[in-house]
């Protein structure tokens, strides 16, 4: 399009010309949409939202992995050599991108990190059991909806920088989208408003920007080290916390083993409510915006029963 453009301005100074069709459909036809790699799949949502037909984006995890303890594949190296923009959440949670894109040796690729600006909450460590493995925070900021809107403008940004050809396109896909957002959000805290419980017990530490914005308290997490095992004392202590606190819901997530969320609510009485926190992680929540419902929808009526 910069060419076009070029060579139309040229031939502007240049005074009288004429050129055929033919002249043109080289140029045209070497608008390939823009290469797009994500890691996670809430940002391939994102960027299909923003870009359109204008854009081909590929997805490293599908949304049925834990995001800590995903490892690369042969094939994910192949598509980053050929990306233009690598979309990662970043705050320490895609520790192996680093390696990844240096094995690509992609000199032409741009590295967005959509966190970039969210300041984060750091993770607790209510116990020398609880030590945690983000040095930065908590880099689960996609499932708090304000959060999720700096990201997408980040994305928005990196693909109008990117392509300017199609700048108009992503910034009236963003700014549609985003009013979605902030609708479904809206909707949310509705839902949200009148449970006559707000304290959970949670799968894993993926959920303090979600319990901030819909003023949740979290009273307990069951794995505390992705991919490890809760110990016997921790899980003793985790029973004793919600039977006199009387928490009535456990925040389990489907990427996790059930087994222990399960043990927990034979042992107390308290019900499970099945999450994801990833977009295609559930039927149902195949995009970010179904995502937030579904998850709003579970959580609230597994509340309401209590
Ligand atoms: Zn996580």
């Amino acid at each position: 399009m910069l060419r076009l453009l070029v060579f139309t301005l040229f031939t502007l100074a240049a005074g009288p010309f004429h050129w055929s069709l033919s002249d043109v459909v080289p140029i045209a036809s070497a608008a390939e949409p823009l290469n797009v790699v994500v890691t996670l799949p809430v940002l391939k949502d994102w960027a299909q939202q923003i870009g359109g037909s204008h854009v081909q984006v590929t997805s490293l995890m599908t949304g049925y992995e834990s995001e800590h303890t995903y490892s690369p594949k042969p094939s994910d190296l192949v598509a980053v050599r050929k990306a233009t923009l690598l979309l990662e959440v970043g705050a320490g949670l895609e520790v192996w991108v680093s390696s990844l894109v240096k094995n690509a040796g992609n000199a032409s690729l741009q590295v967005v990190t959509t966190s970039r600006g969210i300041e984060l909450i750091p993770d607790r460590a209510d116990s020398a059991e609880e030590t945690h493995h983000h040095a930065a925070g908590n880099p689960h900021v996609w499932l708090d909806p304000e959060a999720a809107a700096t990201m997408v403008q980040h994305i928005s940004d990196a693909m109008t920088i990117a392509d300017p050809a199609h700048a108009t396109n992503y910034r009236a896909n963003t700014a549609a989208y985003l009013q979605s957002l902030t609708r479904v959000h809206q909707e949310s805290l509705a839902r949200l408003q009148n449970v006559p419980s707000r304290t959970v017990i949670v799968h894993h530490p993926a959920w303090p920007y979600f319990a901030r914005r819909y003023d949740l308290q979290v009273a307990g997490t069951i794995l505390l080290q992705p991919g490890g095992e809760p110990s016997a004392r921790h899980l003793h202590r985790l029973i004793e916390t919600i039977k006199r606190d009387h928490i009535r819901v456990i925040i389990s997530e489907v990427q996790l083993n059930q087994k222990v969320p399960q043990l927990l609510a034979r042992e107390t009485g308290a019900r499970i409510a099945v999450l994801t926190t990833l977009p295609g992680g559930l039927p149902g929540t195949e995009t970010y915006l179904d995502m937030l419902r579904y998850n709003v929808l579970q959580l609230t009526q597994a509340l309401e029963r209590t």
